[in-house]
């Protein structure tokens, strides 16, 4: 029988969830309901220097508005739990010690003096980067340089130490990760990380070893940032005595600035003018806000195929897949090796065809907040109507109030160019024509109105440039829209003589 898939998406709460990391945590979700596994979020603050108030709440709050459902969490608590790593705290302690035991680890009591200090050194001996390992921890104040009792004694005197690993010597580290294949590391270039820190926390290499051991992860899929901690981890596995239950490795390739060179940054996002973040996030510090696609109006759905394409392709020319689509088709297989370049023409294009694909009625009950929150009553069929009619030309929900306010408000403003262009000493009297006509129309059908606006064409031998656009221009103070005579039908007769009684006098003044 084959182990149940299990998966974990495990962020440190150090401030807003970029959407590099929300796309982790899709792919571990995807990956996971693709094996029917289970998806796991796994806090990791043993770091207390850089926690943020709120950035838990603020991820939770994020993957669920993405869909990305939580098989255990802080949340939803667990069979593995507790899922935060403060929590866990005393678990970590006992597997240092073993590893000291063992002599796969060692205690080391050095200040930060000494440590600079010894980087200092090596740099002026022309090391390029100095690093504590096989060949300078002999020099410095650990438990291999020191006497057992000198060690004992300065342990019993309560002297701050940590606990680093013992790298060996020229041993090539080998692992198979499922995107990039064979990655093989020479100890040489590593060093003795600190596993266990002075303030009674693990760093994040012992605490996320131990904890994707003991919560049964079955598949690492992270960021390629982690790559370089990799050999690190097998070799704590290895020293655990867990090689055989080593989960496997993915990382993902980056998300890359949209001009193709390094990572998408927040700053990219301010300079371009895009969010960087799922949601909107306040910093608890200094107040500051960072937008977030949600508040920016964009769907949900939009949001997650767009995540899903920056790395992964589904080999087909298929673009729009939904939660449940992607989840049918996802496989690490075809997750690219190298960056994946952030398009953000691309992501409006998603929000497009999800809006189009969306019910009038759907779209009406999303605008119509949007109404309340301006102080507009408007009844739900009519809103259901002017989303029919502006809904191929909006990306957004936000951008059917902003083209298409006329529909609930008297226009205030008037397009300059139209007037200067089209507005002549004859159209006030065309107008006035229009609106007797008009006057006398039972049925205010769109066809009915055209037919009627046509027949005052052709009955004064004028062209439609000299009425057409100064008929619009009233009635919504554009240049441009959805089907004037549409619009007409649907604000209605009363609206649309006052619209041109209104229009001819603010115009010519
Ligand atoms: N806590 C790490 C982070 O913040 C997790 C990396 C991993 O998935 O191993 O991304």
């Amino acid at each position: 029988m084959s182990t149940k898939v299990r998966v974990r998406f495990a962020p440190s709460p150090t401030g807003p969830l970029h959407i590099g990391g929300v796309r982790t945590a899709l792919y571990n979700y995807l990956f996971a309901k693709n094996k029917g596994g289970k998806m796991i979020l796994r806090i990791e603050d043993t770091d207390q220097t850089r926690f943020v108030e709120g950035a838990e709440e603020y991820l939770i709050d994020a993957l669920k508005w993405c869909g990305i459902k939580l098989d255990e969490s802080v949340v939803d608590g667990g069979k593995y739990g507790p899922y935060r790593q403060s929590e866990r705290k005393e678990s970590y302690f006992p597997f240092a010690q073993k590893l000291v035991k063992k002599g796969y680890a060692y205690y080391a009591f050095d200040t930060a003096e000494e440590l600079s200090e010894m980087r200092e050194r090596l740099k002026n001996a022309g090391v390029p980067s100095p690093q504590y390992n096989a060949i300078t921890r002999n020099s410095m104040q650990n438990s291999l340089s020191l006497s057992e009792t000198e060690v004992a004694s300065r342990m019993n005197s309560g002297r701050p130490y940590v606990i680093r690993i013992k790298i060996p010597r020229n041993e090539e580290i080998k692992l198979k990760d499922k995107i990039r294949g064979w990655v093989v590391v020479n100890t040489n270039n590593m060093d003795d990380k600190v596993i266990f820190k002075s303030d009674g926390m693990p760093t994040y290499h012992l605490a996320n070893v131990v904890d994707d051991y003991s919560m049964k992860i079955t598949h690492v899929i992270r960021g390629e940032e982690w790559l370089p901690s990799a050999p690190l981890h097998v070799l704590l596995y290895r020293y655990l005595g867990w090689e055989d239950k080593m989960p496997e490795f993915a990382h993902l390739p980056l998300i890359l600035k949209p001009e193709g060179h390094g990572k998408l940054s927040k700053r990219d996002g301010d300079r371009l003018g895009f969010p960087v973040f799922p949601t909107q996030w306040k910093n608890p510090q200094t107040g500051e806000i960072s937008s977030g696609y949600r508040e920016c109006g964009y769907l949900k759905e939009a949001f997650i195929n767009m995540l899903a394409f920056l790395g992964w392709n589904p080999g087909t020319s298929q673009e729009l897949f939904t939660l449940e689509e992607l989840i049918k088709s996802f496989s690490l297989e075809r997750v690219g090796k190298s960056g994946a370049k952030f398009d953000f023409d691309k992501t409006r294009w998603f929000n497009q065809q999800y809006l189009r694909k969306k019910t009038n009625s759907s779209l009406a009950k999303e605008l119509n907040i949007l109404l309340k929150n301006k102080g507009i009553d408007a009844k739900i069929d009519y809103i259901e109507a002017v989303c029919m009619q502006l809904k191929e030309r909006a990306t957004f929900i936000h951008e059917m109030w902003e083209e298409g306010q006329y529909y609930f408000i008297t226009p205030t403003a008037y397009d300059e160019k139209t007037i200067r262009k089209k507005w002549s000493k004859e159209t006030p009297r065309h107008l006035n024509n229009l609106k007797e006509k008009l006057v006398s129309l039972n049925n205010f059908s769109s066809e009915n109105i055209e037919n009627v606006f046509k027949a005052y064409l052709e009955e004064s031998k004028i062209g439609m440039g000299k009425l057409l656009p100064q008929f619009r221009l009233s009635l919504t103070g554009l240049a441009m829209g959805p089907s004037l005579f549409e619009i007409a039908s649907l604000i209605g007769k009363k609206e649309t003589l006052k619209r041109i009684e209104i229009a001819i006098i603010k115009i010519q003044q």
